[in-house]
């Protein structure tokens, strides 16, 4: 497995690859990998001859007061867990080899990407859109993989894909979890102890939402007092939103029908994380 950290150095492999017939999945990252991200790669190598990993910061997605500098790195760490996942490739480029100085062009979306995370992360969806759309016309995959961990991105990626005619399937994941039900994020090492363990409360208050839905509650308002309700018992935990969502297109729902979305963003002490259930 190799990493390559430039675009001119990256280009010739894909084309090889291309001309030689062989199909090439894209797993997109911000690096610091875990079993989560391990799930992406291992499927991208079932269903492709070819995975390529990028691992980039992008820095066009956070917000001027949120955690770029801080964000966890380790790209040797990161090299090891592709390698073992059956990656060919890591793209890990500098921010200067991604963005001109004086860039100008942005992939921007409206509605899907104004509430939840688009809420109190206004910039946060056009870095992202502008960051896979780079990625996508670089690396050329055939397939690019997702994890539902980050829902909203997922339904944000399908729907760029759709409306701008990248020829390239999208693939959705499921979310991995700790053993106690925390689910997997790099933003995870920020916590301290006392904070990891508060953390459950997110996958418990989820739970009971789901519960409920399963039960066949339909009245939205109900379950989204329920799963609050749950976590204000934590004192650390400090809400930014519980949404119950359509899945597709991020619209409130009214009543709870099918494809509905459950998601969560709590802070739990200065660490924002972020959770859901799609049923
Ligand atoms: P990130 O490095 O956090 O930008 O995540 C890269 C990709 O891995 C995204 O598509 C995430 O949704 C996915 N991912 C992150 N955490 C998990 C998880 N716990 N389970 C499944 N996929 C995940």
């Amino acid at each position: 497995m190799k990493i390559i950290k430039t675009i001119e150095e990256l280009r010739p492999i894909i084309k090889g690859w291309k001309r030689e017939g062989l199909t090439v999945g894209l797993v997109p990252t911000m690096g610091y990998l875990h079993d989560g991200h391990k799930s992406l790669i291992v499927k991208a190598v079932s269903e492709n001859d070819k995975v390529v990993v990028s691992d980039f910061v992008n820095p066009t997605q956070f917000g001027a007061n949120e955690d770029l500098s801080s964000y966890p790195r380790d790209i040797e760490r990161d090299a090891a867990l592709c390698e073992a996942a059956g990656a060919d490739i890591i793209f890990h480029p500098e921010p200067e080899e991604m963005y001109f100085p004086d860039k100008c062009t942005f992939v921007d979306m409206d509605k899907l990407t104004k509430g939840l995370c688009g809420k109190t992360r206004p910039v946060h969806f056009s870095g992202v859109c502008t960051v896979v759309s780079k990625l996508f016309n670089i690396v050329t995959p055939d397939r690019a993989y997702f994890g539902q961990k980050d829902a909203q991105q997922l339904a944000v990626i399908k729907r760029m894909v759709r409306d701008l005619n990248f020829d390239i399937t999208i693939v959705g994941c499921p979310i991995v979890r700790e053993a106690d039900g925390l689910a997997l994020s790099s933003r995870n090492t920020y916590l301290n102890a006392e904070e990891r363990k508060a953390a459950l409360i997110l996958n418990k208050s989820l739970t009971i939402g789901k519960e409920m839905i399963e039960a066949g509650e339909k009245d939205v308002e109900k379950v989204r007092e329920a799963i609050t309700k749950s976590l204000q018992t934590e004192p650390l935990a400090k809400i930014d939103y519980v949404e119950i969502v359509n899945s597709e297109n991020m619209e409130p729902m009214e009543q709870i029908n099918s494809s509905v979305l459950v998601a969560i963003a709590v802070y739990i002490g200065k660490t924002r994380l972020i959770d859901n259930v799609m049923l």
